[in-house]
């Protein structure tokens, strides 16, 4: 059958995709028979006459999604790296079948009385297997599992309720969004953006039929990267009304009542679950373990970044002559950032070009910390000629593939990201992992080099941080396997890798010239560290602000969520100015309207998570500085606690143990200067 590629096991080396055998059409087919094979793994394991143990009843769930995984990932990977109108159409189809299919599973009551006698034998497993019960009962009791059938039929309704509001949501957004871009008559108004920028709004105007005029499209924060550069303060004035504007006009595009109406269902589903809310039904399942811990880093942090940042305000301020609006701020922050450190970040790339940084950057501290050793194999085949192939070992002794996607494409949606294709599991024999970065970089001109961006740099060393973490995790379980931790810890590792970036030895070993080879100049250097915590009071407060909205909406019990869309803008303002956030002029980086994280992504009241994995990255960061950073012996001591582990075992327990105490907020009050 056709589908065989993406159904079988691959012969070739860490058993990667057999991309070359695996065409559009296959997907729907092959996701089809997985699903079906894993329903008939189930019903087998219900079935069973004999009394549930961990070997009758978990390791057969535990084998039975791995069809349905394998096909998921070589799926979802084309879906959103190079993707075709086929293949979304497949996407839009069984998004809401996998939805039910794990519904199925998750509130099967048989499995769910199984798992329950499993509970009990506990005390006689080894600890992962222990892990792994806990893991099971919680998760199944977040979807229901422990609920009678008239409420299980109450809460597949409210799921498919949820679901078709968010998708509501993320339409409307898009749509408000679309009509909302800017458009410009007068060239003169574009002062400040590149030539490259410029011919890219006349190109939006023309598509849509604006000839010669000029189209800039909004993006999805509320600050507007164009904001930094636009000389103009009625045109700043005009893009940023326009951001802030997003989904609050009425009409068809209004996105308010959609979003009070999934606030009120959430809140309710919370409480057939026998939460509060839906803040400690999300909570619960993460490290945090309660919103009322959340809350309190959160508001740990409000006081000093709104006061820095009144600070900066006032410094931008003096710079501009009046008093600066939310339109303003980047404009003049860029100003005094080029007047005070007389750092130009865009004037670096010639020292980022990327074959260097990937090399003798990013592989080079992974070569220094964990032994790592990586060979391109041109021989094996990508999902697109773009992708590169490089076998990693360990030592010496391959563990996997890493395959780098680097370039921009129409089929490629924005962002960056890392993804698994192969994940190592002693249960399934399973030795490698085959992992996969993806950036947007824009593809230079053939013959030219790719120099990277400051920004892109620091994304490439972050997503390998991902990419470690596939790579190097050890587990028994596939449900522990490579990256699979809690959302509001998965991304510490990645910020981890971030601090190599400017660290001497590797700086000296990859940022050279790529004409020249000269070094980057050390005063440089030293403009960048000292310009790092320059405007950290915006940059925090506006996160802040939308994770504690994210948060204070998710708080709200069912008769609480308000009905009239008009009531958002005073609770915005109210949950703003209960924590000192209410700033016109560093407005949260996104609000209710346009808040897709929390309305139509999967970061419902979870959007805090980067701030909390940052609280142990900081604290990492402090430990490898004060133990001579980059060595061998440091790298084996974090992989054995951080992200060697996987899944297998509570992550802060493993944290604690090895550092002795939990993280405390002193280094990330310092990084972002907040101390
Ligand atoms: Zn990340």
């Amino acid at each position: 059958m056709t589908s065989e590629a993406l159904l079988g096991t691959s012969d070739l080396p860490h058993q990667l995709p057999r991309f070359a055998d695996i065409s559009d059409g296959d997907y729907g087919p092959a996701l089809e028979v997985a699903m079906a094979d894993q329903l008939r793994a189930i019903a087998a394991i219900t079935g069973n006459p004999d009394a549930a143990t961990f070997d009758n009843t978990l390791v057969p769930l535990e084998r039975s999604g791995i069809g349905l995984t394998r096909v998921l990932r070589v799926f979802s990977n084309k879906a959103s790296a190079d993707s075709s109108p086929a293949v979304d159409a497949v996407r839009a189809e069984f998004a809401p079948r996998l939805a039910a299919h794990s519904d199925a599973i998750l509130l099967d009551a048989d499995l769910w009385a199984r798992l329950q006698v499993v509970e009990g034998q506990r005390s006689s497993l080894a600890p992962e297997a222990s892990y792994l019960v806990e893991r099971y009962i919680i998760e199944f009791r977040l979807a229901g599992a422990a609920l009678g059938d008239d409420e299980k039929q109450r809460l597949r309704a409210l799921n498919e309720e949820i679901s078709s509001k968010e998708t509501a949501f993320e339409l409307a957004l898009q749509a408000d969004s679309n009509d909302l871009a800017v458009v410009i008559d007068d060239v003169a108004d574009l002062d400040g953006l590149t030539h490259g920028e410029i011919s890219a709004a006349a190109a939006a105007a023309e598509a849509r039929g604006l000839t010669g005029k000029y189209l800039l499209t909004l993006v999805l924060p509320t600050a507007h990267p164009h904001l930094a550069a636009l000389t103009g303060r009625d045109v700043r004035r005009r893009l940023s009304e326009a951001q802030r504007a997003r989904g609050s006009r009425g009409g068809a595009h209004d996105t308010r009542a959609i979003a009070l109406d999934i606030l009120r269902l959430r809140a309710e589903r919370a409480r057939l679950l026998g939460f509060d809310n839906h803040a400690a039904v999300v909570t619960a399942d993460n490290t945090a373990g309660t919103p009322k811990a959340v809350r309190s880093l959160l508001e740990r942090l409000a006081a000093p970044a709104a006061r820095n940042a009144r600070r900066e305000q006032e410094a931008l301020s003096a710079e501009a002559g009046f008093a600066v609006e939310a339109a303003d701020w980047a404009f003049y922050a860029e100003k005094v950032r080029s007047a005070q450190y007389d750092v130009d970040l865009a004037a670096l790339r010639p020292w980022f070009e990327a074959e260097r940084v990937l090399r003798d950057g990013v592989f080079f501290a992974a070569e220094r910390l964990y032994g790592l050793t990586f060979v391109e194999r041109p021989d094996l085949p990508g999902y697109h000629p773009d992708v590169r192939l490089f076998e990693v070992s360990q030592d010496g002794t391959p563990i996997g593939l890493y395959l780098l996607d680097l370039y921009t494409r129409d089929s490629k949606r924005g962002g960056a990201w890392m993804s698994s294709f192969v994940s190592q599991s002693e249960l399934l024999g399973v030795d490698s992992a085959v992992v996969v970065n993806n950036l947007n970089v824009p593809k230079p001109a053939a013959g030219q080099a790719t120099l990277l961006t400051w920004d892109e740099t620091r994304t490439l060393f972050h997503e390998f941080g991902h990419a470690l973490h596939g790579l190097l995790a050890r587990a028994t379980y596939p449900k522990f396997s490579g990256t699979a931790v809690f959302r509001d810890f998965v991304e510490y590792p990645s910020q981890v890798n971030e601090m190599w970036i400017l660290w001497p030895d590797v700086l000296a070993s990859y940022a050279l010239h790529h004409e020249t080879g000269e070094p980057i100049p050390a005063d440089v250097v030293a403009r960048i560290v000292a310009a790092e915590t320059f405007n950290e009071g915006f940059g925090t407060s506006e996160y802040l602000a939308a994770a504690l909205l994210d948060l204070a909406w998710h708080e709200l019990a069912p008769d609480e969520v308000p009905t009239d869309p008009d009531a958002v803008a005073a609770f915005e303002q109210q949950a703003l100015a209960a924590v000192g956030l209410d700033n016109a002029a560093v407005p949260p980086r996104y609000a209710t309207s346009y808040f897709a994280h929390s309305f139509s992504s999967g970061y419902a009241s979870a959007y805090y998570s980067y701030i909390w994995s940052e609280l142990l990255d900081a604290d990492t960061v402090a430990w490898f500085k004060e133990n001579g950073g980059l060595t061998r012996e440091n790298g084996d001591l974090y992989r054995r606690h951080v992200i060697g582990i996987g899944g297998t075992r509570d992550p802060l327990e493993s944290y604690e143990e090895w550092r002795g105490r939990p993280a405390p907020i002193e280094p990330l009050l310092a990084r972002r200067g907040l101390a």
